[in-house]
């Protein structure tokens, strides 16, 4: 995974930088934007900086041509399966059914380049968070990280499904299937 990953962000071609408030300290933050272009699929920006204070991390990617809505599919079935580059737009809408996991976009969702790994790992990160909190039992606790585990490492066959309106999130791989979405109406994560 992070080989993958190291030679993703070599190729990135750095544009500018600027300076924002932390949201949580309010501390400058200096954002650095890169450009990025994907073979067959266009280019996007990236942007991220960290707090020096708080450590508090922005990071958004936005898509320099507009995307249609539309819904991604990947299907895990080989180790190998979870290096895949993942394009996580802040609007997207993330399922595993398999799994039950559903990951909704929310005031705070941040858009950012991970991996099929890194994705499964925020899930555990998450659900870590839900069983310190006891809102989980004990046994259902143990038997869902011990099967995310096995999804971490691709042991398990899993398909992730993104739902993305603004049409920005993709999973660079050529087994990567895409639907076209029908745009509801009020739909309110499309407001800007
Ligand atoms: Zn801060």
């Amino acid at each position: 995974m992070v080989n993958n990953m190291e030679e993703f962000t070599r190729n990135l071609e750095k544009l500018f930088e600027y300076i924002i408030k932390c949201p949580l300290c309010g501390s400058e933050i200096i954002v650095s934007e890169y450009k990025y272009t994907i073979p067959y699929y266009g280019d996007i920006l990236i942007s991220s900086g960290t707090c020096p204070n708080c450590k508090y991390t922005y990071r958004n990617i936005e898509q320099l041509s507009g995307g249609e809505p539309r819904k991604i599919i990947y299907k895990v079935e080989y180790p190998s399966d979870v290096n895949a580059i993942v394009i996580k737009s802040s609007h997207a809408r993330i399922e595993i059914p398999e799994l039950g996991l559903i990951a909704e976009p929310g005031v705070y969702s941040q858009g950012y380049i991970t991996t099929i790994e890194g994705l499964i790992v925020e899930f555990i990160e998450a659900l870590n968070f839900l069983c310190r909190r006891e809102e989980l039992s004990n046994v259902k606790c143990i038997e869902l990280l011990q099967k995310l585990e096995k999804a971490r490492n691709g042991e398990i066959e899993y398909t992730v499904v993104i739902y993305d309106y603004m049409g920005i999130s993709d999973i660079i791989s050529n087994k990567t299937l895409h639907e076209k979405l029908e745009v509801k109406e009020n739909k309110e994560n499309l407001s800007q």
